[in-house]
Order: structure tokens, then C-alpha cells, then sequence
């Protein structure tokens, strides 16, 4: 049974106490990088499938002052990129298909890191690339617009939308045991292409920018991203949304069918194919902004007509109604929000400097997002009428603002949140000196 959330205890988050509680594993000491806004509190890669609450999170290093995101901007800086546009040609010409038949798949929403690698993959290097998407949890109007406009730009598709009543319940399951409402929708995703690759026999996908421009831990000097992120053969310790698959199907009546789109593939399934999965960015110097003209000149993307909330930001991210909570949820856990991780790419990038990046963030990040809050709280809400066994589970099955802001708080960690004056802060902060 999952019980209403319970107030937390204030005293673990006054302002005066030695050594807080952390949460996830942090890091206990949060540091910041000099040259962008990332803090070492930011997750980076694991695999998600093992996802617990108790897990240990990996996160970013920082050393000296700078963090592997920028240490990577730095060799990005330094590479030779017409040699790597050279093998980048090598690979396409190894694979490419003369008769037309599709040699390639690229994943993506039809947003303009999609569109750009899609669209240069097909005309400049004479590609047949295959589209494939997972659908958002719910389309915002623009988003959809812009995913039609990147199939009529001259691409085959094929959307993979899951079981709205597996997704939904997922989705709770993991904003409640995880604060992480998006975990099913990054698995499913995550494994989609794979999975699609070795159905038609595609042995080649592409992603756009690397991780490690992230600051994740892979390898910028690598451009293969290693099949052990896409396989497994123990299935036993599998958890999605906190919940191990023997309860899902146990107490929530989920079967093996309804979760086989969120698992890892096994192995053997990759064997016949020998799957190749590479990022572009690896070959093509990758910038997020110019990817944005790059699809409204050549594909009629357009931004968002409002900003996303918690941040300045509207053409990345823009296609989920469920992407504001997103990272409201990440600002609660690990301080840091949308605001955050917008402007440290455009830092990295140059479009703006750091100091401009700190302003946006005091007037940005962390705002509550509001704009779809009823819609995704309906999302949430475990009614009997569809759910007539998953519901018994939950000790209130609807959700709402005041479920929603209890769940909230007993997912601060208090070696980042400071209770004081009546209200939620900060212990640490970009600005602090
Ligand atoms: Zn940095």
C-alpha cells in the first residue's frame, strides 16, 4: 500500500545544523564550476533499469573548479573536424544502401536535434534514414505540430505510443517511489531504437550530441556508445518506478506484455545484427542553436509561443506537457532545475556568459510549473474505473496540489534545502562566493 505522503521533519532542515542529512548519495559538500552553473550535485548516466531509491547517484565531477562538461568543450574546441566529417563519410559509405532501403535510424521527437541530424544524415551524406519516436506522455500543441513538420521535411516514421493506462500508472509509480516522473518515458525511449533496429535489421543509429558534452562519463573521444547501456540478461533486478517487475505484475497487475516496451533487450537479440550505435556529434561539432535555425530554415520548426517554465528557454524540450515537472523534480532533489540546465549549455556554447546565465537563474529557476499543473495532475490520478487493482494500492489515488507539494518535500535533501523564515531555500547557491 502506498500511504499519503507525511509532513517531514522541519528540525533536519534549520538553518544552523551541522552535517544535514543527504539524500541519493550526493555528495555532501556542493561545489560549482567556475566557467558554467552545473553544480557536482547534477546525476550523470547509469543505468536507469537498476533505479532505486536507495541507489547511489553518479554525478558530475568537478575538478579544479571546472566541470567535465566544460573540460570536454575544451577538446571539442580542439578537434579536427574536417578530418572527423571524413569518417563520418567512411561510415555512410559502408552502410548506406544503394537501392534505398532505410541503412540508418535516427531517433528523436522531431525536435530540431532530430530534424538537424536526420535531415544532414539524408541529404548531405546521402542516407536513408529511418525516423522512429516515442510518444510524449502528452503532446503539447506545438510539439506536434513540430513532429509533423519533421516527417513532412521528407522522412518515413514510425511512432511507438504506449499503453496510455501502463504509462500512466508507471509514471505515478515513479513520481511517488522516485520523484522521477519521466523514468518510464526515458526507458521506453532509451530502448525503442534498439528494439526497432534489430526487428528490421538496421544495424546503424545515430544520435545527435554526445553525453559527454553533458559532463556525463562516456568518452568524447569515442564515438560508439557501448551496447551494455541497451542490454541485459538478468532481468531479475529490474525496477521501474521503484518497483520491482514481480510486484508490478503482483500488485499491479501489469503483465509481461504491458512492460516488455520499458526493458532492456537481452543479447542475443543485438547478436545477428551487430548493432553499431554512434552519436554525430562526435563528427559534426554540435551546437544546440544553430540546430534550431538550421529546422525552422529547413523544416518549418518553430519554438514554443511561451517559455517553459522554470526557465527563459522555449525550443528545447518543448514537445511533453510532463517536461516542466520534469525538472521541478530534478531542482528538488538536486537544486537543480531547468534554469540550471539551460544555461550552462548556453554558457558552454557561447550564446550567453555566465554571469547572464546566474541572472536568469535568480529570476527562473525553480518556478512552480504551473501552466499544465491540472493536466498533468489528472495524468496522475489512479481512478477506479480504470485501474480496478492498481487503485487499491494507493492509499489516495488522485493526485493533487496538496499531494503533490507533501510528495514534494519528502524529496528534499537537506544538505541542499534550508527551512527558514516560513519558506523553502537554498543552502548553497551559483552565486555564493
Ligand atoms: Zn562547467
Amino acid at each position: 500500500m502506498i500511504k499519503y505522503p507525511k509532513k517531514i521533519n522541519k528540525a533536519d532542515y534549520s538553518e544552523n545544523i551541522k552535517n544535514p542529512k543527504t539524500f541519493y548519495g550526493l555528495n555532501p559538500k556542493i561545489e560549482f564550476c567556475s566557467k558554467c552553473t552545473y553544480s557536482n550535485q547534477k546525476p550523470t548516466t547509469e543505468k536507469e533499469y537498476n533505479h532505486k531509491i536507495n541507489t547511489k547517484k553518479s554525478t558530475l565531477t568537478i575538478e579544479n573548479n571546472v566541470c567535465r562538461a566544460c573540460k570536454v568543450l575544451k577538446e571539442k574546441k580542439n578537434t579536427d573536424w574536417s578530418k572527423r566529417k571524413k569518417l563520418l563519410k567512411k561510415i555512410c559509405n559502408k552502410y548506406r544502401n544503394k537501392d534505398g532501403t532505410y541503412d540508418c535510424i535516427v531517433p528523436g521527437s522531431g525536435g530540431k536535434d532530430s530534424f538537424y541530424a536526420s535531415y544532414i544524415l539524408k541529404y548531405e551524406f546521402g542516407m536513408n534514414p529511418l525516423t522512429v519516436t516515442w510518444a510524449p506522455h502528452i503532446y503539447t500543441s506545438w510539439g506536434w505540430k513540430n513532429f509533423n513538420s519533421w516527417i513532412h521535411s521528407g522522412f518515413d516514421n514510425y511512432l511507438f505510443t504506449p499503453n496510455g493506462r501502463t504509462h500512466r500508472l508507471l509514471s505515478r509509480l515513479s513520481l511517488e517511489n522516485l520523484f522521477h516522473p519521466f523514468q518510464p518515458f526515458i526507458m521506453g525511449q532509451y530502448y525503442f531504437p534498439a528494439r526497432i533496429a534489430a526487428k528490421f535489421k538496421i544495424p546503424l543509429v545515430f544520435y545527435g550530441d554526445t553525453n559527454a558534452e553533458f559532463g556525463h562519463k562516456e568518452d568524447f573521444s569515442n564515438p560508439q556508445r557501448n551496447l551494455h547501456f541497451f542490454t541485459t540478461n538478468n532481468t531479475s533486478n529490474i525496477h521501474i518506478g521503484g518497483t520491482s517487475l514481480k510486484d508490478l505484475k503482483k500488485n499491479f497487475k501489469l503483465n509481461q506484455k504491458d512492460l516488455d516496451p520499458y526493458l532492456p533487450l537481452k543479447p542475443k537479440e543485438l547478436k545477428n545484427i551487430n548493432l553499431n550505435i554512434q552519436y554525430l556529434g562526435f563528427y559534426i561539432p554540435w551546437h544546440p542553436q544553430e540546430c534550431y535555425y538550421f529546422a525552422s530554415e529547413n523544416g518549418n520548426f518553430s519554438a514554443a509561443p511561451e517559455r517553459n517554465a522554470g526557465t527563459h528557454q522555449k525550443y528545447t524540450g518543448i514537445d511533453d506537457k510532463l517536461d516542466d515537472f520534469h525538472y521541478y523534480t530534478t531542482f528538488i532533489k538536486f537544486g537543480i532545475g531547468r534554469s540550471t540546465y539551460d544555461t550552462s549549455v548556453e554558457i558552454r556554447n557561447g550564446e550567453i556568459d555566465r554571469n547572464e546565465g546566474i541572472s536568469l537563474i535568480k529570476k527562473y529557476e525553480g518556478e512552480f510549473p504551473n501552466r499544465f499543473s491540472q493536466e498533468v495532475f489528472d495524468y496522475f490520478s489512479i481512478n477506479k474505473k480504470e485501474f480496478p487493482q492498481a487503485y487499491k494500492q494507493f492509499e489516495k489515488a488522485e493526485m493533487d496540489i496538496d499531494y503533490f507539494n507533501l510528495l514534494t518535500d519528502k524529496f528534499r535533501s537537506p544538505h541542499i534545502w534550508k527551512y527558514t523564515k516560513n519558506s523553502w531555500k537554498l543552502r548553497r547557491k551559483v552565486w555564493d562566493k
